[in-house]
């Protein structure tokens, strides 16, 4: 954290941050900076504990499991001993796990198995089932992105009880499915498109009644080839487990600050099954806390708009537990909620330091709701002041601003990047190593403390302190300090539903 005396602080943030000195006449901190007073020692501690937390509760964090109910009342408990009065919030949501490893080989003309992680992977709600069947190619694309299973007329001829062979792209994988199985598919293969590494991490979105795999586009490209001959069969398994399972947020108002501006904080706190997620997301989670246990030593001036902090659950599983906070909300309450902020991943050992792109220079990802450009140039100036390098992360429903974007209220924040893979230039920017991924041990066992960056952490620790204080003080760049039923500014057209691909 910085290193700032209070008193001096105050004058070198303002003349350090452009904008800042503007902003001062509306309402910028007063108070010390809570910058300066978070400190990377708090964040450690309460990373240590999700550590242990992990550790001894079957090595994850994951919703459905010990782990996470231990985060859920570790977080409570904190809030509580820091003078709030934190709410445990409910919910259940539709549960889905692999019970065993799927299985997807060829069986003719010519056998040939595929390999689970780098050829092929399930589907999130992929049902359960074991099919031996010809395979159909349903209007794959010469070259391209093409329109292969969204249209009926793709299944035009298709034999029943065959197996669907789709290619990635235009609509959803849900509408693919939902076609396949119309049209009397035993189970779909979905491929990945062209220029795309990998298999498909995606989702159907709600359980399928047939089994629903992702190859990469190689395994795909094989299979359409030996499609167009004639006389393929392939065997593809799945072994999946559906119901309904419980979860909670946990979510804590600063007790000054009017309730009519309320700033939303949030950071996911569960982990996949696989590992104990501490760059994903112990990191955001451990600042959240660490900057909720230090607001309280703000004066007034500086808590003029209500913070509050949410712990969401179950954002692996699909943004469960954001999306049930938004729908739940009456219109009044969330008409009070000036912004929402996301902090999910800020450590990355190979990371970037990517803001959310709330002005939309990206061109990518859906059109975020208007005030969002304010939110994002409130971190860039913060960055830019202290000479930290700034990249942007689009909004493409990866995590859980996506329910709140959804219904048009002005999101952002920071992400320090997942299983994409650093640039020449990024590495020249931040070091690290370009062509590796920015977190090599995203989703997996190896997410442990050595996963993360602690400078990287540090500094973005700064950032998400400072921005909930300047936001606490004053949203005027952002709402003009009027909550107006917010209407969103364009259709929401994620790509993403959390870690899993839509479309
Ligand atoms: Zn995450």
């Amino acid at each position: 954290m910085r290193k700032l005396i209070t008193g001096a602080a105050v004058a070198l943030s303002a003349a350090a941050v452009p904008g800042a000195q503007a902003a001062a006449v509306s309402g910028a901190p007063a108070g010390p900076d809570l910058a300066a007073l978070v400190t990377l020692k708090d964040v450690q501690r309460h990373l240590d504990a999700f550590q242990e937390i992990a550790d001894y509760n079957g090595g994850n964090r994951a919703v459905g499991g010990q782990g996470f109910k231990v985060s859920v009342r570790y977080v409570a408990g904190r809030l509580k001993k820091a003078g709030f009065t934190p709410k445990v919030q409910r919910f259940t949501f539709p549960y889905w796990r692999e019970r065993s490893e799927p299985t997807l080989a060829r069986t003719a003309p010519s056998k040939a198995s595929y390999k689970v992680g780098t050829d092929f992977v399930t589907f999130a709600y992929s049902g359960a089932g074991d099919v031996t069947a010809p395979v159909a190619a349903v209007d794959l694309p010469a070259s391209g992105v093409g329109t292969s299973g969204c249209e009926s007329d793709d299944f035009a001829g298709f034999r029943k009880g065959s197996i669907a062979l789709m290619q990635r792209g235009t609509c959803a994988f849900s509408t693919k499915v939902a076609k396949a199985r119309a049209a009397g598919a035993a189970a779909a293969v979905i491929f990945n498109g062209p220029g795309e590494k990998g298999p498909v991490n995606g989702t159907v979105e709600k359980v399928a009644p047939i089994p629903v795999v992702g190859p990469s586009f190689k395994v795909g490209s094989e299979l359409a080839k030996a499609a167009r001959k004639g006389g393929l069969k392939l065997r593809v398994r799945t072994d999946t487990v559906h119901g309904r399972r419980s979860a909670s947020n946990v979510i804590a108002d600063t007790k000054r600050g009017r309730a009519g501006n309320v700033v939303v904080a949030g950071a996911h706190l569960d982990s996949v099954p696989d590992g104990p997620g501490i760059n994903d997301n112990a990191t955001g989670a451990a600042a959240l806390l660490a900057v909720a246990e230090k607001i309280g030593k703000l004066p007034a001036e500086d808590l003029r708009n209500r913070v509050r902090f949410a712990w969401w659950g179950a954002e692996e599983e699909g943004l469960m537990g954001s999306a049930h906070y938004v729908r739940t909300l009456s219109a009044a309450d969330r008409g009070k909620i000036a912004l929402d902020l996301n902090f999910d991943m800020l450590g990355s050992p190979n990371g970037t330091r990517a803001v959310y792109d709330g002005d939309h220079s990206s061109h990518s990802g859906t059109v975020p709701p208007a005030g969002s450009g304010a939110i994002e140039k409130i971190f860039r100036d913060y960055f830019a002041g202290r000479h930290l390098p700034v990249t942007q992360s689009p909004f493409d429903g990866r995590s859980d601003y996506g329910p709140f974007v959804e219904k048009g209220i002005p999101s952002g924040g920071i992400e320090t990047g997942a299983e994409g893979v650093k640039t020449a230039a990024e590495a020249k920017a931040y070091g690290g190593t370009a062509g590796k991924a920015y977190d090599p041990c995203y989703h997996a066992k190896c997410d442990r403390m050595k996963n993360v960056d602690l400078k990287l952490l540090d500094t973005n620790v700064d950032g998400v302190a400072y921005a909930t204080q300047r936001l606490a003080a004053s949203t005027l760049p952002v709402n003009g300090e009027a909550r107006v039923a917010a209407v969103p500014t364009a259709p929401y057209r994620p790509e993403r539903q959390g870690p899993y691909l839509l479309r």
